[in-house]
């Protein structure tokens, strides 16, 4: 196999020879590839069940038919959104015609990660392959089978040139991080991207980082508990927890604690029955190492309902947790599991205490129907994006970009906001030779106070 810095050498001079600006050849790489999608599509979904027993159902909505519909997008509007971009001139710029030009960045580092490891995998790729880019995608070496789909999907639509899958873990990481790159777009946990922030800043390359943390979702009582239940059930199991913007606990207006617990063990049994460990439908925990995790998260807590935990079959049943404290292990970290503590509050100031005590959160879920409340929690807190009376379907509408704030990451993607993540916008002013007035030019004399009402009026 070639070296890292030879792939990278390659994909440079292949890079600096023009092809990839060429919107054709882009417009063909991004057909040729769902073309291979699609004849891969069982063989992704088989790989995701083996991986931690995705269903083919979840692995459908969320993971290929996500990338399918990112990948029409792009090819459908690929020609408009890489077209320069006219704006308005400006009277200090004046005779002229400005323009907004999107150019790649050059060679893309993208690091996945494991949770949704097609999804998270494919859609950066294609968003940087679309912006003209090169790109090294190193896929997440816990879900191998998936990889490995992945890298020959790549394989198969790319040359080596344009795109390339590298597998491997931690280690591998380090050798491409070692590497200079144009721009990195990393998903992943907090702790492991300030290790890329890190590597990243040593060459001033620039970064996205979609990261995790500790989403809430706030719970008052004008709402309906059965459909918030059935909403809140499904947000927090999908993907057996595994979720980035999973809501990771719920603070919940006090008086209505116990009859949202009882909606909740309602809608969870009639959802995965029983014994949910016999269900098709509720995705294993992706390693023994991660189930030991939440086990130990589970120590010393009231729990109400679930509790259940097979480290050798990577199982943990649905479990919600009463009122733990604030100081306690489950809610000092991201939980990442099919576990939910239910806080309570009586003041919109005891909501806030927990909301600021914690990092800024990726995204943030209310559900209320008082409409003074939902601005107030719309325009108070600072959180990647969020949902009032849903969870998670922020993520499903292409048009909104998608992304965290402080600890839960920097930087947005999704559809067209995707394809601008990977340019970088390139003012271009075309100047008229027409008119050359002398005003700016020196001798200065005598010219400053009209310089000081141009200024007052310009906006
Ligand atoms: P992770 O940070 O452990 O790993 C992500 C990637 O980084 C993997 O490819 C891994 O090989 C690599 N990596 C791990 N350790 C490294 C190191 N020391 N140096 C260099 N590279 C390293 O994350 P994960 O466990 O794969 O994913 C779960 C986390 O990702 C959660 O925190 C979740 O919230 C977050 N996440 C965020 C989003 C988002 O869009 N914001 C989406 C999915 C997951």
């Amino acid at each position: 196999m070639n070296t890292v810095p030879n792939i990278i050498k390659n994909q440079r001079v292949f890079f600096k020879s023009q092809k990839t600006k060429d919107i054709t050849y882009r417009l063909k790489l991004l057909k040729s590839l769902k073309k291979e999608i699609l004849e891969h599509e069982q063989d992704i979904l088989d790989a995701l069940k083996k991986d931690f027993k995705k269903s083919e159902f979840e692995s459908y909505i969320s993971e290929v038919g996500l990338v399918i519909s990112g990948l029409n997008l792009a090819i459908k509007n690929l020609k408009k959104w890489s077209k320069p971009k006219r704006v308005k001139s400006s009277f200090l710029t004046f005779p002229s015609k400005d323009y907004i030009y999107k150019d790649p960045y050059g060679t893309v580092l993208i690091i996945a990660p494991w949770n949704y490891p097609f999804l998270l995998a494919m859609e950066p790729l294609i968003m940087a392959i679309a912006a003209g880019n090169t790109v090294v995608l190193k896929p997440s070496e816990l879900t191998k089978h998936t990889s490995k789909v992945i890298t020959e999907i790549i394989q198969n639509t790319f040359p080596e040139t344009v795109a390339i899958s590298i597998e491997g873990g931690v280690e591998t990481s380090t050798i491409l991080l070692a590497e200079k790159w144009d721009y990195i777009f990393f998903t992943g946990s907090t702790k492991v991207g300030k290790i890329i922030a890190k590597a990243a800043a040593k060459h001033l390359t620039p970064v996205t980082l979609e990261l995790g943390g500790k989403s809430p979702c706030i719970i008052d009582d004008t709402v309906n508990l059965k459909l918030v239940a059935r909403r809140l059930v499904w947000g927090k199991l999908l993907n057996g927890g595994q979720t980035c913007i999973a809501a990771d606990y719920v603070i919940a207006k006090s008086n209505i604690k116990h009859k949202l617990i009882d909606a909740l063990k309602t809608e969870i049994i009639r959802r995965y029955g029983k014994n949910p460990k016999l269900s098709p439908d509720l995705p294993r925990i992706i390693n023994t190492k991660n189930t030991k995790r939440l086990a130990n998260l589970l120590k010393d807590i009231n729990i109400v309902f679930g509790g259940e935990v097979d480290i050798d079959a990577c199982y943990v049943s649905p479990t919600i947790v009463d009122s733990p404290s604030l100081d306690s292990k489950i809610m000092q970290e991201e939980i990442f599991g099919p576990i939910l503590p239910i806080l309570t509050y009586e003041t919109n100031e005891e909501i806030e205490q927990i909301i600021w005590k914690l990092e800024r959160p990726l995204s943030l879920y209310l559900f209320s129907n008082q409409k003074p409340f939902i601005k107030e929690v719309i325009e108070k807190f600072n959180y990647g994006g969020g949902v009032i009376n849903d969870l998670l379907i922020h993520f499903g509408n292409h048009r909104l970009p998608f992304g965290g704030i402080g600890a839960s990451g920097m930087g947005k993607y999704h559809g067209k906001h995707g394809y601008e993540t990977f340019s970088n916008a390139k003012p271009i002013i075309k100047r008229g030779n027409w008119f050359d007035p002398s005003f700016r030019y020196a001798p200065y004399k005598g010219k400053m106070s009209l310089l000081k009402k141009v200024f007052k009026y310009l906006g």
